[in-house]
Order: structure tokens, then C-alpha cells, then sequence
């Protein structure tokens, strides 16, 4: 059964202290997709374009193995568009604007084999849309939901119906201080996991990453990177590595979870190295065990001298 996919397809624009680049192929579900891709397949995407949306983009996603059959294309419609612009700690970032488009009167339609899916991953969008999805499948049995402060802010009703049913939490750092009302981060985490998922993961930019569980947590380093081009997508990166992965080995323990978080973590450093999608494209599998085991290498140490 294939690792379903929902989440924003869109164009951004993205301006970094270094450089800044328009109309480029963007949007969680995207990134999600893509890094997925290295790991199972097919992977089945939901979501919408408009028409100006680019074929080249369409035969991408196919020659990753993206199945499409979920994917709407909105006649006379125009694609989901984003901003956003980096200061010089690439943590921070402005939306300069956010443009749903398409996403205004989107209806996603799961089609009949994608029903069956067990193993979801709801990329950040409307939560709204995210119960939608969540509402037409038969029998999810692994939910990985990821979200966003603007969602906190306007939807968050929504928002917390969604979380109440999925099965891992991933946001970042600022967003769990947000959504908890709690500004310690361990605080926090038992706040969230108790609005509804048994696993959280706290994400914390260049610094790393955090797995709550009940009664367990993991830290994963961050990657030291010397040049980080672009962070955009690093998130939804972070997401597609570390489920699809879970999606592959079919193992949900704490123990193969901190592998998926690695692995998860291995993806986001390769999408950060270039703008867009452009780090995740064309990458061998030896290339991401590589990485993977530099990141053991890492935090590995021995007790005794
Ligand atoms: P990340 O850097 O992981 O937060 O993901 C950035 C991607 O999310 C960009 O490519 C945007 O197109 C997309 N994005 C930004 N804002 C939104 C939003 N409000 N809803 C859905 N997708 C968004």
C-alpha cells in the first residue's frame, strides 16, 4: 500500500541574504514528495495546480515515480503562490505573501486506491483540508501531520481537530511554544501530546531535532553545514524522509523512529545546500547513506576512555 500525500504544490518566491529567485517550483507537498520518493514509491499525491502550472514540473513528479492520479489541475486557475524572505539567521524568516488560489475552492477527491493507504503524511495547508482527507480514507493506521504558526493563528479549531487524530506532530520550535501556551520546549511537548498524538518531534532549524514519546525522547543532531542556500522546504523534507522511510521498513518502534528522524534530518540537510527543489533532485541512495552515517558518526560516543 502506497505513503499518501497531501499538502501545498505551489511557486514561490524566495529572497535569502545571498541571492533571491521567482517562480520557483515549491509547496510542502512537493518537498514531501520528492524526498519521499527516494524511499518507497509510488508515492500518492493529492492536492491542486492551476493551469500555469508548468508541464515540466509534471513530468518530474512522474520520472520520481509521483503518482498523479490525486492531483487536480484547475482550468483557468492559477497556482498557489508564496514569498518569503530569509534574514541573515536563516532560522528567521518573513512571509512577504501568501496566495491560495487554486487552494480557495479546492475539494480533494481521494481517488478509490488511494483510499486504502496506511500510511499518511498531511503537509502543511488548511487544516480544514487536512480533516478532509483524513475524513475519506477507510483505515489509516500511521498519520504525520505538519502544520504552521499561520494555522495556530487563524484555524486553530481546526487545527486541533486534526492533531487530536494523527499519530505524529511535527512543527517547529516557535510553533510548539505557540500551540502549547508554554514556553519550555519539554513543557510544551506533554502539553501537545496530550491534545491528541502519542509521538511529537520538535524540529529546531540548524540545531537539530526533537522525538517525544510517552515516556522516551531523542535528540537528533543537526548536520554543521557551511552553506545553507536555502532553508524553504527543509521542514516538508524533514517530514517526507522520516515516514517514508517508516513507510519502508514498516517498523513504528521508538528505536527505528530516531532512524527515521536521522534520516528525515539526512533529507533536509541536502534540500537546504541548493534553492528549491533543486538539492533533492538526482541524489544515489549511496549518497543518503553516506549522509546517514555521518550523522551517527556525530553524536556517537564511547564511555569509556
Ligand atoms: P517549509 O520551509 O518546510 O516551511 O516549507 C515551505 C513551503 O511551504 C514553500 O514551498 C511554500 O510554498 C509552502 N507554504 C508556505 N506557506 C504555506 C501555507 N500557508 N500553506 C501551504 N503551504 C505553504
Amino acid at each position: 500500500m502506497g505513503l499518501l500525500v497531501v499538502g501545498s504544490i505551489g511557486l514561490d518566491d524566495i529572497e535569502t541574504p545571498f541571492d533571491k529567485i521567482e517562480n520557483a517550483l515549491g509547496g510542502s507537498s512537493t518537498y514531501i514528495s520528492l524526498t519521499s520518493s527516494y524511499f518507497t514509491g509510488p508515492v500518492q499525491l493529492v492536492g491542486v495546480v492551476g493551469e500555469d502550472f508548468d508541464e515540466k514540473y509534471i513530468k518530474m513528479f512522474e520520472d520520481y515515480n509521483i503518482d498523479l492520479e490525486g492531483l487536480q489541475i484547475i482550468k483557468g486557475g492559477k497556482t498557489f503562490r508564496w514569498g518569503g524572505k530569509y534574514h541573515y539567521d536563516l532560522n528567521v524568516r518573513d512571509t512577504l505573501f501568501t496566495e491560495l488560489n487554486v487552494f480557495e475552492n479546492f475539494n480533494p477527491i481521494i481517488p478509490d486506491k488511494f483510499k486504502k493507504s496506511k500510511f499518511v503524511i498531511l503537509g502543511n495547508i488548511m487544516p480544514k483540508l487536512q480533516l478532509d482527507v483524513l475524513d475519506q480514507l477507510e483505515d489509516p493506521k500511521f498519520i504525520v501531520c505538519d502544520t504552521m504558526n499561520l494555522w495556530i493563528d487563524i484555524a486553530k479549531d481546526d487545527l486541533l481537530e486534526v492533531i487530536k487524530r494523527v499519530h505524529v506532530l511535527i512543527i517547529n520550535d516557535s510553533e510548539a511554544r505557540m500551540l502549547a501556551e508554554e514556553p519550555n520546549l519539554i513543557k510544551a511537548a506533554k502539553v501537545i501530546r496530550e491534545m491528541g498524538p502519542e509521538f511529537l518531534i520538535i524540529k529546531k532549524g540548524e540545531h537539530g531535532a526533537l522525538l517525544f514519546s510517552e515516556d522516551k525522547i531523542f535528540s537528533a543532531p543537526a548536520y554543521p553545514m557551511e552553506d545553507i542556500y536555502d532553508p524553504t522546504g527543509a521542514g516538508d523534507s524533514f517530514a517526507g524522509g522520516f515516514t517514508a522511510f517508516l513507510h519502508k521498513t514498516q517498523d513504528l518502534s521508538f528505536e527505528n523512529m530516531k532512524r527515521a528522524v536521522v534520516y528525515g534530518s539526512a533529507m533536509a540537510s541536502f534540500c537546504v545546500e541548493e534553492f528549491s527543489t533543486i538539492g533533492l533532485e538526482d541524489l544515489s541512495q549511496l549518497k543518503i547513506q553516506d549522509r546517514f552515517r555521518e550523522f551517527k558518526e556525530l553524536s556517537r560516543f564511547d564511555e569509556n576512555e
